[in-house]
């Protein structure tokens, strides 16, 4: 199965994303994550990342893309895939269609965890990453409602909302039963 995450940042999508991946034995494949490895690791790619994750602003585009291009073309995607954090902007929609293209594949569902602002706030202050300071986050939540919320009318008939509000087993299943109908 070819997946897509979508929801605002503290919206629990790595979280459902590592049981859906074990359920579902697809690779998990988080650009967040990516970007984090590569900062640790101090690849160039990390270096060009940082100062934006920093602020809580997209990295560009044609960095991410291409990120997202290479790790898709590992034989571990070649049957399927949890894409959690890409895509964040409708540019990046449109790459991602044509990267599956080019292969004769697309998405199966994108799955929109649906979660409100004060619990999304709650939950990243809690968290304490990096770049989960109040700043950032309220940068985090202006460039999802500008950028990435689109994305839902975007998806249309291939999307799956799921109430995102409950405990994490909840949550889990609820998805596992929706992408089962
Ligand atoms: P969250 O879900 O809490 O927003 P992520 O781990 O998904 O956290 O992303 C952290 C940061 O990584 C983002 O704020 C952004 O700077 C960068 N990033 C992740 N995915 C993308 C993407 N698709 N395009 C541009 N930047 C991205």
């Amino acid at each position: 199965m070819r997946l897509v995450l979508l929801g605002p940042p503290g919206a629990g999508k790595g979280t459902q994303a590592s049981l859906l991946s074990d359920s579902l034995k697809i690779p998990h494949i988080s650009t967040g994550d990516l970007f984090r490895a590569n900062i640790s690791q101090g690849t160039d790619l990390g270096k060009q990342a940082q100062e934006y994750m920093d602020a809580g602003k997209l990295v560009p585009t044609s960095v991410t893309a291409n990120m997202v291009r290479d790790r898709l073309s590992q034989p571990d995607a070649a049957d399927g895939f949890l894409l959690d954090g890409f895509p964040r902007t409708i540019e990046q929609a449109e790459l991602l269609e044509e990267m599956l293209k080019e292969k004769g594949e697309s998405l199966d569902a994108v799955i929109n965890y649906v979660v409100s602002e004060d619990v999304v706030v709650e939950r990243m202050l809690a968290r304490g990453r990096n770049d989960d300071n109040e700043e950032t986050i309220r940068t985090r939540l202006q460039v999802y409602r500008d950028e990435t919320a689109p994305l839902i009318e975007h998806y249309g008939d291939l999307l799956l909302n799921i109430d995102a509000e409950g405990s994490v087993e909840d949550i889990s299943t609820t998805t596992l039963d929706a992408l089962d109908n």
